[in-house]
């Protein structure tokens, strides 16, 4: 367990354009140039694991975001974007992927020094998830069209249905993974033939803004895509432009539910992927040194901020002392450090109110009753770390089982695994539906486990791994809409009907 967090010098294992890049005053991203905000403010960028500032960017407000929804619009309507042909346009979107790729160990730095997580996993599996996004919807981009619909109103017609670009697109992600939540974002949208204001979290905006720079070499015409960098004062300006015409926003439940009553004035469409609270069950068959690991992982990926985090950990019986006993080793063996050591594998909370709201919360549970089996509270030293931490004696009434957390705490749970019905009755008992995982071999218990959670995602024998092509999304309060795959594009058009009258 890592008593102290070690003084790590990142100067070191930076390269040159990643310091000239941090050196630089950022700026906001309007119609093709970098702009000052209009109002000249400011805000220093923090590394999470030193809490020390490491560049500064742009804080936007009202004002820029009109002036970014006009670039946008001017773009939509007059700009190349769109009559451009999808060939065009998909090369464009291709170019983008590259570039991701190609400059992914600089996007990597920036994204460790940024958000925190460690070097490897961020190059390895978020630039390289984040290039593949763009590649995977450069493909759809000649393939967007409507089809031919027989129709029986009197006389001869011949009918079909186009889809078309929504528009303009206000686009809000989180702090956790920015870089491909950006990806997330931007790819279905351009293509689709959208234009688009980005408004990054005020926490991680580095990566958006290089992403930004790489858009505009790899062809994006001006205007397409703004980058608004602010906070939620910026992103309440966006959601209720009246000439956006959809927001997709990443986030919080309760920033979702706000940006819905938000969004109503001008009636635009509104794709919300929101928090989780995922539940994971283990079975005796399943192969436990893989399961181990992969049930520990479920949360402690990203220090527990991912919005997928299978936080509710069920153990049948049978096996319930040497899974829970195994998860509390893997968690006291991970070392917490900057994720650029390349000692450390698992880094900081993004900030010092989110490891005072994950200490908040573990406190209640503990009060309520939870036991804290391994782990638990801040290492000595900087940064905003919190170790990894196993609770026991869990119960459905608490706030550790019913609260998001977003930090790395698993709250584990006894099953008997007799009654189906009645273990999924109370994992559905939240007002969260993103994600959940089943271990096992039984194919049986797996595929009816799969078809009675309540969850826009379920992984067997696995958790947290996404794919482009596989849609992600969230029932009930988890979130409206998919994104990724054929519904993730979808999701940026209009569907138009057209009927001819031939006599
Ligand atoms: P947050 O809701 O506080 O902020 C998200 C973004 O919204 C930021 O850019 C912020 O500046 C902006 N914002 C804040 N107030 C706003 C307002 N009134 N109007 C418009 N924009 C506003 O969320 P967070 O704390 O940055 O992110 C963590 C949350 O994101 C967690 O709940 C997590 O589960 C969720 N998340 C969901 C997914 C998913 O795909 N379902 C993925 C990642 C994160």
């Amino acid at each position: 367990m890592t008593s102290s967090i070690a003084v790590f010098d990142t100067s070191a294992r930076l390269s040159e354009s990643t310091k000239r890049f941090l050196a630089r005053k950022h700026r906001l991203f309007i119609g093709g140039e970098w702009v000052t905000a209009s109002s000249g403010a400011t805000r220093e960028v923090l590394d999470p694991a030193t809490g020390a500032a490491i560049s500064t960017m742009a804080n936007g407000d009202a004002k820029d975001v009109d002036l970014a929804v006009r670039a946008a619009r001017e773009a939509f309507e007059h700009g190349p974007w769109r009559s451009m042909s999808t060939a065009e346009r998909a090369k464009i979107i291709w170019n983008i992927g590259n570039l991701v790729d190609e400059h992914s160990e600089e996007l990597a730095q920036l994204e460790v020094l940024d958000e925190g997580s460690p070097y490897n996993i961020v190059r390895n599996f978020y630039v390289r998830l984040g290039a593949e996004h763009f590649r995977y919807y450069s493909g759809w981009a000649t393939k967007i069209g409507g089809s031919t619909v027989p129709v029986n109103m009197p006389g001869e017609w011949h009918a079909y249905t186009v889809r078309e670009p929504i528009g303009v697109v206000g686009q809000i992600i989180p702090w956790n993974v920015p870089l491909l939540m950006a990806a997330w974002k931007l790819a279905p949208a351009l293509a689709a033939g959208c234009t688009i204001v980005l408004k990054p979290a005020e926490d991680t905006p580095l990566t958006a803004l290089r992403i930004a720079e790489l858009c505009q070499q790899a062809g994006l015409p001006p205007g397409v895509l703004n980058v608004v960098t602010g906070d939620g004062v910026a992103g309440a300006a966006l959601v209720e432009h009246p000439d956006v015409d959809k927001v997709a926003f990443t986030g919080s439940t309760d920033t979702g539910k706000a940006i819905v009553r938000a969004a109503a004035g001008n009636l635009k469409r509104v794709t919300l992927e929101l928090g989780g609270k995922s539940p994971v069950f283990v079975f005796p068959d399943a192969d436990l040194e893989r399961a181990i690991p992969g049930v520990a992982e479920a949360v402690l990926l990203n220090s527990g901020q991912a919005c997928t985090a299978g936080s509710r950990l069920y153990i049948h019986e049978d096996i319930y002392d040497k899974v829970v006993g195994g998860v509390a080793e893997y968690a006291n063996s991970l070392k917490l450090g900057h994720g650029l050591d390349p000692e450390s594998n698992l880094g900081p909370l993004i900030s010092e109110r989110q490891l005072s709201r994950v200490s908040k919360i573990l406190q209640a549970g503990i009060d309520e009753g939870a036991k804290v089996f391994a782990g638990g509270g801040k290492p000595d030293g900087a940064g905003f770390f919190h170790r990894p931490t196993v609770l026991t004696n869990v119960q459905p009434g608490m706030s550790v089982y019913q609260q998001e957390i977003f930090g790395p705490v698993i709250s584990a749970m006894k099953m008997s695994g007799d009654n189906l019905d009645a273990l999924v009755r109370e994992a559905n008992n939240t007002v969260y539906g993103l994600a959940a995982s089943v271990w096992t071999r039984d194919l049986s218990v797996a595929h009816k486990l799969a078809a009675r959670i309540r969850a826009g995602v379920v992984w067997v024998n696995n958790h947290n791994q996404t794919d482009a092509a596989l849609p992600f999304g969230g029932y009930k309060q988890s979130g409206w809409g998919r994104e990724m795959g054929l519904s993730g594009l979808e999701a940026y058009t209009e569907l138009k009907s057209v009927g001819v009258y031939l006599g």
